[in-house]
């Protein structure tokens, strides 16, 4: 008789490519037979940030950019744990989540997500003029940030704070939110963030603060186009750094600024748990994979998305890179555990970015194209809504 061991598969975390397995292994004729699958991650929901922003001005509601991921487990016969993952001890394959128990696996896929690059806010005290009487807010994430101040990762507890920020704007008579960052997400927050504000009360600003360069690596022509979106919704652009925030005021490379809030969507750094393993990691905790998506340290783990950082090619943490990565990670998971032969992930030259505008409008990128118009919103509220539904499968 021939005795199949049944192998433990444990997958850490809900994004893109690990909804991706649930929903093909849903789909498959012939679920994966000998494996036991676990799916341990914070949250039942994982939000869609592509539509984060469209919520935040009030197109969607939540139920709109969720995936229940504890659903999908349920219908793959996946089981679900509820929990933070703490520590990956890889050498004895063991993790510990943030309730202190330990889960065993054969095969271990991290796809976690990064957090928020905080790390300017430290770097305050020596830049600021000497003169600045200032507390530069500590930088341990995230409990200890001042309630003003308010990272986009991890997402759950941004919209908790997004909605206490709508609620203080509906006091006020005049609020000032400051968006931090200079990417195309911090820019789809500002418009958002200033749509929904100006909804409540004209009076209300949003400021995106920017450094020197807005939209760097994106084409000249797209770039014109979101500076002119950003004007037409009377965003102000500050183009100095910010460095840190104390008391109300936002303190920036010239003057401070007056603020009731600030977002920061200042680029992303490894997860908290990556301080917790003898995993190799570069960067400020991205775990290291090669391009088959697995960690160079060691071959029964892989990772995928923004926790990720391959060695062998430079390639930006994007939703686009999760996704389709994630899709050919999730074949390698498969194909690692039947002892079968490994595909690369190599990613296209171009990638399509839509960057959404506030108000139904977007403008749409590809490689030195660009083109906008509302349109444009429409597609992207059509390919994003088909994500969330089933994904780009
Ligand atoms: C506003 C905004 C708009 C964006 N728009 C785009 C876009 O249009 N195109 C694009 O390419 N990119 C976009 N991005 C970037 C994109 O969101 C990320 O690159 C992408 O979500 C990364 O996917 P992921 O699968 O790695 O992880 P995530 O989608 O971040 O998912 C991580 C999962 O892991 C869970 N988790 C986190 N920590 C733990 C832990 N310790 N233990 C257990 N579970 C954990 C989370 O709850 C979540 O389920 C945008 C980002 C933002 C903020």
């Amino acid at each position: 008789m021939n005795c199949v061991s049944t192998k433990k598969l444990l997958l850490a975390g809900a994004g893109h490519a690990h909804i991706d397995l649930l929903r093909s292994i849903i789909n498959s004729s012939e679920p994966p037979k000998h494996l036991q699958i676990t799916l341990v991650t914070e949250q039942p929901q994982t939000i869609y940030s592509g539509m984060l922003p469209g919520w935040m001005a009030g197109h969607y509601n939540l139920a709109d950019i969720s995936i229940d991921a504890q659903a999908l487990c349920e219908q793959a016969g996946v089981t679900f744990i509820q929990q933070s993952l703490a520590k990956v001890d890889a050498a004895s394959g063991i993790v510990t989540t943030a309730d202190d128990k330990q889960l065993d696996y054969d095969v271990l896929s991290l796809n976690t997500g990064a957090n928020t690059d905080l790390r300017w806010l430290n770097k305050a005290q020596d830049q600021l003029p000497a003169n600045t009487e200032t507390a530069v807010v500590p930088t341990q994430f995230p409990t200890q940030l001042p309630t003003q101040v308010v990272a986009v990762r991890p997402i759950s507890l941004f919209i908790e704070r997004w909605q206490q920020i709508i609620e203080e704007a509906k006091q006020s008579a005049c609020y000032q939110l400051a968006v931090v960052g200079a990417g195309a997400a911090a820019t789809e927050l500002v418009l958002a963030a200033q749509y929904a504000l100006r909804l409540i009360n004209p009076n209300h600003q949003a400021y995106l603060v920017c450094g020197d360069e807005l939209l760097s690596g994106f084409n000249q022509r797209f770039k014109k186009q979101v500076i002119k979106q950003l004007h037409r919704h009377k965003v102000q652009i500050v183009y100095e750094r910010a460095l840190g925030y104390s008391e109300g005021q936002l303190h920036t490379s010239r003057q401070p600024l007056a603020i009731d809030a600030l977002i920061a969507a200042t680029g992303v750094t490894g997860s908290a748990w990556t301080k917790h393993t003898d995993l190799s990691t570069v960067d400020h905790g991205f775990i290291a994979v090669n391009k088959v998506q697995q960690s160079i340290s060691h071959p029964n783990v892989f990772a995928v998305g923004d926790v990720a950082t391959r060695v062998d090619q430079k390639m930006a943490h994007s939703g686009v890179h999760a996704v389709r990565g994630g899709a050919v990670e999730a074949d390698n998971l498969l194909a690692y555990l039947a002892d079968q032969p490994l595909h690369s992930y190599d990613p296209r030259l171009r990638t399509l970015y839509l960057l959404s505008c506030g108000d139904k409008y977007a403008i749409a990128s590809w490689g030195r194209y660009s083109l906008q118009g509302r349109w444009v919103w429409q597609l992207k509220k059509r390919i994003d809504k088909r994500f969330v539904k089933a994904g780009f499968n």
